[in-house]
């Protein structure tokens, strides 16, 4: 069985051609990242038309790299629900007049679910497991059941730990730093809060009052942003013009989010275990998403992992981000199970909000 696997949600456009086994046969990805970092955040409508310039060009590339032809397939998967509405129209789009075209069936895929099950490619790892899914558009933490069964235990209240870090790294104009050529703002920030004294700078650590899993990090870049503001105005200089003390501020910025992180982490640990809803045998946290290539926020975790028991599982980087190969790995587990296959393509649409599997609260008012 070989899947094709699509993705367009965001700002990458990939494609892969998988075997059930999760063997890679070829993929192909391009990123707009460059484009946007250019115009200080994404622009939806230039989003749409680079994935329209893109598209063929990275799934034809991804099955001449497989060997494949469309003939070959057993299916094709791609992302449907969330993201931005211009960016899945043109996957979703694209894919129907394939499917069509190539009489394949067709599997919808949910970015956030495939996210979080691509550690399964990699290595064994049995459910229920938990995960924390932290990028530059979500935080979430959820409990994965099964393929399609999530339990969904927090969720940013405002913004995402990527967004954050990438704002932060933007109003400190990283971007021109010479040492940050290239990379992301939450890369710009690891780096250089390598060279930091986080201690310079005190910022709180949201949400100490709240007894749930959520996360809000919008309070962290306001925090900061006041710290630089009033630097600027002590030093005379103008916005975006800091350099004396750069370093202090990333690692303080980097040390609150991974603390936020932790402590929301180890809470849904506790919450977990407290229900007996994770194995006594060898329960996992995987953690996924950009900001889970950050080494320090790794290293946080690990300590989280460690106190409780859990075994900690991060996918290399390049699977963490998003790409073809996870779609395509949806579906390949979608296949195995024989869930997902649509019987009519007419009635497919994307959904730019979809949330990941069923809510706490939902779950404990069912139950009562
Ligand atoms: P989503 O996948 O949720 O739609 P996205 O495409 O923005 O969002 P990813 O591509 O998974 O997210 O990751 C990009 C985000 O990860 C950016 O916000 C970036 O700053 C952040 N990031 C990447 N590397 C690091 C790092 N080393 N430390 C912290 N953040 C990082
Ligand atoms: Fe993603
Ligand atoms: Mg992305």
């Amino acid at each position: 069985r070989l899947v094709l696997g699509i993705e367009t949600s965001c700002d990458e456009t990939g494609a892969a051609v998988l075997d059930e086994t999760g063997t890679i046969l070829g993929q192909s990805l391009h990123s707009q990242k460059e484009v946007h970092l250019k115009a200080g955040g994404i622009v939806p409508p230039v989003a749409q038309r680079l994935h329209k310039e893109n598209i063929s060009r990275v799934v034809q590339e991804a099955l001449d790299r497989s060997g494949v032809t469309p003939r070959d397939l057993t299916a094709v998967a791609t992302t449907v629900k969330p993201g931005l509405a211009l960016s899945l129209g043109v996957g979703l789009h694209f894919s129907l007049s394939f499917v069509r075209q190539h009489e394949k069936p067709f599997i919808p895929i949910h970015h956030m679910e495939a996210h979080a099950l691509t550690v399964r490619m990699l290595q064994h790892v049995e459910f229920p497991f938990l995960v924390l899914l932290v990028s530059g558009g979500h935080s979430l933490l959820a409990l994965a059941r099964g393929i399609d069964d999530f339990l969904l235990l927090g969720q940013t209240l405002d913004e995402a730990p990527g967004d954050t870090l990438d704002k932060v790294a933007r109003r400190l104009s990283l971007i021109k730093h010479p040492k940050c050529r290239g990379l992301s703002g939450g890369q710009a920030i690891e780096l250089l809060a390598k060279e930091g004294d986080r201690l310079q700078f005190q910022f709180r650590s949201p949400m100490g009052q709240h007894y749930d899993c959520n996360f809000s990090f919008a309070g962290v870049r306001n925090q900061v942003t006041m710290a630089i503001n009033k630097r600027e105005k002590q030093e005379g200089i103008e916005p975006g013009q800091l350099l004396s003390c750069v370093q202090d501020i990333a690692a303080a910025a980097q040390h609150t989010v991974a603390s936020h992180i932790a402590k929301r982490t180890h809470r849904a640990i506790l919450f977990c275990k407290a229900r007996g809803l994770l194995p006594r045998n060898n329960p996992t946290l995987v953690v996924s998403g950009g900001v889970a290539s950050n080494g320090y926020i790794r290293e946080t975790l690990r300590i989280v992992t460690e106190t409780t028991g859990l075994q900690l599982l991060c996918p290399p980087a390049e699977f963490c981000t998003d790409n073809g190969v996870m779609i395509a790995w949806n579906g390949v587990e979608r296949l195995k199970e024989g869930k997902g296959v649509v019987s009519h393509t007419r009635e497919v649409t994307y959904e730019p909000k979809a949330p990941l599997g069923r809510d706490i609260s939902t779950e404990v008012r069912d139950a009562a």
